[in-house]
């Protein structure tokens, strides 16, 4: 029977609300990570939960057999901290994704997702912490984040020539910053909303009054909460539109103010320190949404304020529960 979903990444951030979502739906999932199953952000009993390292081409033939449609959101990735360090292991997500894409070919799948980043623009367009949205068709000519960018455009381009030679339905999403609980929040990889929770929520613990704010604080970004990342997936896949499409929130803020708001509403005030050392990616980024808002008559809007909010709350839990000594608790069990 031919009515699988594949989630690939299912154990990270965003695979694990997407088969949350599906699951909660009624829809059979299988749901795949190289991580172990007890470390996922979200399992449930109701999906078919298989460890596999998915950069292996026979891992890809073997998950994907008898499914309708895949998902593609595993990838060895994170904020700028790992990604500037970690180039070619990012790099080496390409094999995820292309032997993804001949097991659906071989395995007459219906349809694929792949999650691309809006790491794919390149950095002549974000020099300026008020450079304009970006738009799909600023990708080229290509010149993108190295390393985890030009993976996602070599992986895009991978998408779009298996539909065009071989005829396999392929969605890309450029996903902006996600954020929302249930993700990586502290460790390296976590991005800056959650460093920046997690930081706020750490001197409330423990009553220090210092933060540390990598660069100047006013580069400028836009931050996407995870339903609205999911709601628009599902969107784009049961869409038309084969292009690369923007998935982000057109909320354009500086670091500065995404601190204002996680002290407001942690209500606190803290001393900020700025780190001109570390990693800080390009200067401004945001989502330019006039053509999601077309094809898929939907954009992104929840306010990253209420957003905050949730994550926020969610990482004080967590952090809060680390220095009493009490376990990680993954999501839902
Ligand atoms: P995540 O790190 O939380 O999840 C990725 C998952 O992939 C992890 O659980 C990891 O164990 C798994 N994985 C890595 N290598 C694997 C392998 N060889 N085999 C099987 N599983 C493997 O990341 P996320 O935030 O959920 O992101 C999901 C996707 O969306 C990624 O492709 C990412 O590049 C993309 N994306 C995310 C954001 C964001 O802000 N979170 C922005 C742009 C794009």
């Amino acid at each position: 029977m031919r009515n699988v979903i594949l989630v690939a990444g299912a154990g990270g951030f965003i695979g694990g609300q997407l088969v949350r979502n599906f699951i909660e739906q009624g829809l059979s999932v299988r749901a795949v990570d190289q991580k172990q199953v007890k470390d996922w952000y979200y399992r449930s009993p109701e999906a078919e939960n298989v460890v596999a390292d998915l950069q292996e081409k026979s891992s890809c033939f073997r998950v994907s057999e008898g499914i309708e449609e895949i998902y593609n959101l595993a990838a060895d990735m994170g904020g700028m901290g790992f990604i500037e360090h970690n180039k070619a292991r990012c790099m080496l997500s390409s094999l995820i994704n292309t032997h993804l894409l001949l097991a659906a070919r071989d395995n007459r799948v219906g349809r694929f997702f792949f999650a691309s980043s809006a790491c794919v623009y390149p950095d002549y367009r974000q020099k300026d912490a008020h450079s304009p949205g970006l738009k799909e068709t600023d990708a080229y000519p290509a010149m993108p984040e190295d390393g985890y960018g030009w993976e996602k455009l070599f992986s895009e381009r991978m998408c779009r020539h298996f539909r065009e030679d071989f005829g396999l339905a392929t969605r890309i999403a450029r996903y902006h910053n996600v954020y929302g609980p249930y993700g990586t929040w502290d460790g390296g990889r976590e991005k800056a909303p959650a460093a920046i929770c997690r930081k706020v929520a750490l001197a409330l613990i423990n009553g220090t009054r210092d933060i540390e704010i990598w660069g100047d604080g006013q580069q400028t970004r836009s931050f996407m909460y995870i339903d609205d990342c999911i709601r628009g997936t599902k969107l784009l896949m049961n869409s038309d539109y084969v292009d690369p499409l923007n998935i982000g929130s057109d909320e354009m803020v500086s670091i500065n103010q995404l601190v204002d708001i996680v002290e407001e509403i942690a209500g606190v005030k803290l001393r900020r320190v700025y780190n001109l050392d570390a990693p800080k990616g390009v200067r401004g980024r945001n989502s330019d949404n006039a053509l999601i808002s077309k094809v898929l008559k939907w954009a992104p809007s929840i306010a990253l304020r209420a957003g905050m909010q949730r994550t926020f709350a969610w990482i004080y839990d967590q952090a809060k529960a680390r220095a009493e000594g009490r376990s990680f608790v993954a999501a839902f069990d």
